[in-house]
């Protein structure tokens, strides 16, 4: 079990119309008030302002999917680090595997993201993780390395806490396969190993790394159980509260609830 604190994370992706997003947000800033982990809902674009309004005040940040490379200029149908500043995004999901696959974002693109949002003051939760094809010949460890060491290029000592890594195999993002909690861990273990080698110990032992790939209630117990893992970036069940609030709520270690 993590002596981290633990970070569950919603990725809206690209649903819900501003009044959904509105009532789903309503719902959670209930449900999880008074919860014991750190939570995060990120909504598509177009509803930021109005969930922000909803988030502001209570223990769930906003976050934003994606964002531009550039802080601003010619970049139509971007949008900037300064325009998500002044919605009040506190977090911004970079390198998700979405992104890297359909959008074709490289490392190099990612890593200027990683340290625009950096430089001006968001948190960033920077995802990596291989395709079925590359755990399949054995390279899942290097290929998350990599997408690590690429990712946090010229990232200082003194910005690594505001990161946090989150480990999503390709194979497992809305497929309803998920990692067995045993290899998620291992994963897990060797990208602390490369931020050890990158920051030392001290930020090894502190950096989040969550899981994600179909996260469910019945699952998020087990996984989160692993010493390695300390939290959850949840797409699918992130999208109704009644199947997020149960994962905001997990407790490690228990066995998963019957339902
Ligand atoms: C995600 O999109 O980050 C994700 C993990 O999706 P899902 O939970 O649906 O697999």
């Amino acid at each position: 079990m993590s002596t981290r604190p633990y970070y569950i994370a919603g990725n809206w992706k690209m649903h819900k119309t501003r009044a959904e997003a509105a009532e789903l947000a309503k719902d959670l800033v209930a449900r999880l008030k008074g919860g014991k982990h750190k939570y995060l809902v990120a909504p598509g674009f177009t509803s930021l302002e109005t969930v922000g309004a909803l988030l502001s005040g209570t223990n769930i940040l906003l976050g934003a999917q994606n964002m531009a490379a550039e802080e601003q200029g010619a970049h139509t149908g971007e949008v900037s680090v300064l325009q998500l500043k002044d919605l009040g995004v506190r977090a911004v999901i970079l390198g998700h595997s979405e992104r890297r696959h359909i959008y074709k974002e490289d490392d190099a693109l990612i890593n200027k993201k990683v340290k625009l949002a950096l430089t001006h003051g968001l948190e960033v939760i920077l995802c990596v993780g291989e395709t079925l094809d590359e755990r399949d010949a054995g390279q899942a460890e290097v290929v998350c390395e990599t997408q690590t060491v690429w990712g946090l290029a010229g990232v200082s000592a003194g910005e690594i806490g505001s990161i946090t890594i989150a480990y999503e195999p390709v194979w497992a993002i809305g497929t309803g396969k998920t990692a067995t909690p045993e290899d998620a861990d291992a994963i897990h273990a060797s990208i602390r190993t490369v931020i050890g080698r990158l920051y030392g110990g001290g930020a090894a032992n502190k950096i989040i790394i969550q899981y994600g790939g179909s996260v469910k209630p019945d699952n998020v117990s087990l996984l989160m159980a692993k010493e390695n893992i300390d939290g959850a970036l949840v797409g699918g069940a992130a999208l109704k509260a009644d199947t997020f609030a149960p994962i905001a709520a997990f407790a490690a270690g228990q066995p998963p609830a019957v339902s």
